[in-house]
């Protein structure tokens, strides 16, 4: 009954196949797991953020080359040094000098 080959297996989530290998396919039964119908990366995606503590290593680099981070709203300044229009990561309330990037690092 050991039909001993790699399966290719589209993935539910994000469309790609991946390899379900001999190793895997014998795991899954002797658990007797359904097949996956998710490639690893989806899966590790899926259990990270099911808030499992982890213990995995970072591997999340995912090769998408999205935009994430970065987003954070910005608020327009004028610099108290020097005067020239900048943008801060805060809402400037006037009771606060706001320096630009480069008299921020200068005044440190
Ligand atoms: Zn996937
Ligand atoms: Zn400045």
């Amino acid at each position: 009954m050991s039909m001993a080959t790699e399966k290719f297996i589209q993935c539910s989530a994000c469309g790609n196949e991946f390899s379900f290998s001999v190793e895997e396919q014998e795991f899954y039964q002797s658990r007797g797991f359904q097949d996956p119908r998710k490639c690893k990366p989806c899966r590790d995606a899926a259990k990270a953020s099911r808030g499992g503590g982890g213990g995995g290593r970072g591997f999340s680099r995912g090769g998408g080359g999205g935009g994430y981070g970065g987003q954070r709203q910005m608020y327009p300044a004028t610099c108290s040094s020097c005067g020239i229009q900048t943008q801060v990561p805060f809402q400037p309330n006037g009771s606060k000098p706001v320096y630009c990037r480069d008299c921020y690092q200068s005044s440190y």
